[in-house]
Order: C-alpha cells, then sequence, then structure tokens
C-alpha cells in the first residue's frame, strides 16, 4: 500500500516538492459550501489560530467543483518552498492535488 508524502518507515510528512521531511504545515484553507453548487465560502486560519473569512481570503484552490474543498498549506525548510496539499469532494470520493499557489499580498488583513 502506497503512502504518499510519508517518509519511508516513518510517520513524518515528506515535502512534496523535494521529499524533505523538515516541513511545517501553517494553513487551513476551506473552500466551503452550504450545499451542492452553492456559493463559496472562502475560510482561512493559519498557525496562529486568527481566522479569516470572507472576500479577503485568498484561496490557493483553483477550482472547487460542486462541493467543499480543504487544503493545507505549508513551507519546506529544505528547498524554502511552499505547497497546498488539497482535499476535494467529488461524487462521492476525495481527490488529492499537491499545489504550488500563487499567494498574493493582502492588504494589512490582520492589522490592529
Ligand atoms: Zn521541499
Amino acid at each position: 500500500m502506497s503512502q504518499p508524502f510519508l517518509l519511508a518507515d516513518s510517520d513524518y510528512l515528506q515535502c512534496p516538492l523535494c521529499a524533505d521531511s523538515y516541513v511545517h504545515i501553517e494553513d487551513v484553507y476551506v473552500a466551503g459550501r452550504p450545499r451542492e453548487d452553492g456559493p463559496v465560502v472562502p475560510v482561512h486560519v493559519d498557525s496562529a489560530g486568527r481566522v479569516l473569512t470572507g472576500d479577503e481570503v485568498d484561496l490557493p484552490i483553483p477550482e472547487t467543483g460542486r462541493r467543499h474543498v480543504i487544503s493545507l498549506g505549508g513551507r519546506c525548510e529544505g528547498c524554502g518552498g511552499r505547497f497546498t496539499i488539497e482535499f476535494k469532494q467529488h461524487k462521492g470520493q476525495t481527490v488529492l492535488a499537491v499545489r504550488r499557489p500563487v499567494w498574493t499580498t493582502i492588504a494589512r488583513p490582520l492589522a490592529d
């Protein structure tokens, strides 16, 4: 049985870009859907526990399909890369995708 993203004989997550095991998962993005084909409710939770919702969230999820998508955002100490591991519900199954998101700066999203 394959175990994608896990270092052999361990429980350590590997970087999907370079296979280094020094990775940090720091963000959770949710393209929420109150119902199938309903409007997308964007949510971002960062590693400090801050929660953003609505239009100020820049989802790194290019295609939401008809249901919700949950994406884990991380960075790698080895290659310095940023990535997302995305789980998309599709017809009763879960589609996994690894992406290199294009993040854009939001003007002071967490200003005091
Ligand atoms: Zn890496």
